[in-house]
């Protein structure tokens, strides 16, 4: 059974005893991705519940650092979070609302210390939105039940996803597990049912005699970052300037793309030394933003209501955010890829290679590669790594290194700042052949080609890559082949760890053996 079932079913088996819930002293918003007021479905639910019943609205955070390490978060994204919710504490208050936030050693134990912190303060409702990990989709499920038994109603609801998993269908009833079929599918979806664009107002102000019931909770500290996930001094300055925390950025950031980029984002989103794309997956991955809102905001910039039609750069930049849906469907469906498992499973017995010397040369981008070492010191440097690397050094590991996939996949979580199980795994998946509509295991990319196309002058591997920043602009992309001018100092730069013809050819016996194909 679906974990996503699994709470469907804990919801049925409760709804008699939750429909005779009644408001008592309070209603919670229990923040986790969603850590924004604005357009935020559950905590406007919530808002809701607490207006019509004339008590307070209570926010909640659950700080678990065995939580962190179950998701592999890298520093700094739970440095991010933790910046994060200062700032929502900040926003609650303006509202009167306090935000409550405790630590739990064990994850296991977020359920019963909501429970019981419920239960101190007199809570009916309990609202929040829907995860759609395995483990957190089956977390739930327990605590709807949990709830019931106290007479406390938990109410989940979809609110990540611009379309609900699970809505769309194939014309044979099945989920999709195609992208360009999915994707219309998606586009008539938001265009059937135009509220899913709504944008959710931030909850009311709780009046004062409601602050004054719940005033004690004002004084609850933000938690510090758990000692092993702190950033050294120096990266917390350089992060912080870069990646600044909020649901006030995040919309600034937006609105910027939309007003200076997005008209050539299909242009210019391919081009790794420019500032093309709107990077705002970092608060996509927090919850400073919600997808709808990034969808709505630029569709009303489009000359028409229509999300496939209109402004080639917001059409295309709409259908990039849907990958992220498509993701999250995906993970719904098939949830066994949150389990280590290769999306199709024929792709299971390919023998991967474990060479250690090799993994730390590319995640210390020294392969001997221009645009894969660039690349690596960019995420090393700003925790974020441009798209059209990020499938260069995906393939690079896969293909041309052999390396197993779930390798690259493991330390993009452990090292980016937006890292998002979903789409970290449908990118890995796709790069590597292994996962929902991949590229075909045959299409290996030429590093060398891909850094002469989308680098041509060598603007973004002279950035990350100094050693070889007086090479010309056709020696840059391969520094000690045949274009290159022996003159030219490369400091120390390392050679090629592999020639990409004899690795490709590797790869591909490799993949046909695997397959069980001649
Ligand atoms: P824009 O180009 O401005 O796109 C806007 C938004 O659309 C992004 O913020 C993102 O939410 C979504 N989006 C765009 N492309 C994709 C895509 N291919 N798949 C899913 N969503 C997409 N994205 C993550 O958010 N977290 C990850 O951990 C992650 N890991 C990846 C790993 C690999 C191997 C690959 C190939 C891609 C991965 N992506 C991941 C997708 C994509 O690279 C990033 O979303 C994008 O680079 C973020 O930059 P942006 O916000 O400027 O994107």
């Amino acid at each position: 059974q679906r974990p996503i079932q699994t709470l469907r079913n804990a919801c049925e088996e409760t709804a008699e005893v939750r429909k005779e819930i009644r408001a008592k002293d309070a209603v919670v918003h229990w923040f986790k991705m969603d850590l924004r007021t604005g357009d935020n479905r559950a905590l406007w639910l919530a808002s809701q519940k607490a207006q019509e019943a004339g008590v307070p609205l209570i926010g909640l955070y659950i700080v678990s650092p065995e939580d962190f390490e179950a998701h592999l978060a890298a520093p700094v994204r739970v440095d991010f979070t933790m910046r994060t919710l200062h700032v929502l504490k900040r926003d609650l208050a303006a509202l009167d609302i306090p935000l409550y936030v405790e630590t739990v050693s064990k994850r296991r134990e977020i359920p019963e210390r909501i429970v019981e912190f419920l239960e101190e303060w007199g809570v009916g409702h309990l609202f929040a939105n829907m995860e759609y990990e395995v483990d957190e989709l089956r977390r739930e499920a327990r605590l709807v039940k949990m709830c019931a038994a106290r007479g406390i109603d938990l109410e989940v609801v979809h609110d990540t996803c611009v379309v609900p998993p699970g809505a769309l269908k194939s014309g044979s009833g099945k989920q999709y597990s195609v992208y360009s079929p999915w994707f219309r599918a998606w586009v008539a979806h938001v265009h059937a049912n135009p509220d899913l664009l709504n944008i959710y107002d931030p909850p009311a102000k709780n009046s004062p005699a409601q602050h004054a019931k719940v005033a004690p909770l004002f004084d609850c500290e933000i938690p510090d970052v758990p000692e092993n996930k702190r950033l050294s001094d120096e990266d917390a300055k350089r992060l912080h300037a870069i990646w600044p925390a909020g649901e006030h950025e995040a919309m600034a950031r937006l609105e910027k793309f939309c007003e200076e980029k997005i008209g050539q984002y299909h242009n210019r989103r391919n081009i790794p030394s420019e500032v093309g794309t709107s990077n705002i997956s970092v608060h996509l991955a927090a919850g400073t933003l919600s997808a709808r809102s990034a969808v709505r905001y630029a569709r009303d910039r489009n000359k028409t209501k229509k999300l496939d039609a209109g402004l080639e750069g917001i059409k295309a930049w709409i259908s990039e955010v849907a990958w992220r849906d498509f993701y999250k469907h995906v993970l719904v469906n098939w949830p066994y890829i949150c389990m280590n498992k290769p999306f199709k499973p024929e792709y299971s017995n390919i023998t991967w290679s474990y060479n250690n010397a090799h993994f730390e040369a590319w995640t210390e981008g020294r392969t001997g590669y221009p645009i894969v070492d660039a690349a690596m010191r960019q995420v090393k440097s700003i925790a974020w790594m441009h798209n059209r690397c990020r499938m260069i050094v995906a393939s690079f590991l896969a293909k041309d290194l052999l390396l197993d996939w779930r390798m690259g996949e493991k330390f993009f979580m452990e090292n980016l700042i937006d890292g998002d199980f979903a789409s970290n795994n449908g990118g890995w998946g796709f790069s590597a052949s292994v996962g929902v509509d991949p590229q075909p295991y045959f299409r290996i990319f030429n590093p060398l080609l891909q850094s002469e196309k989308f680098d041509p002058q060598g603007k973004y591997i002279r950035k990350w890559v100094p050693e070889l920043r007086d090479c010309d602009d056709k020696e840059i992309h391969d520094p000690y082949g045949r274009k290159a001018g022996s003159k030219v100092e490369k400091r120390g730069y390392p050679k090629p760890i592999v020639v990409h013809k004899e690795s490709r050819d590797r790869a591909l016996a490799v993949y046909k053996e695997g397959l069980g194909r001649d």
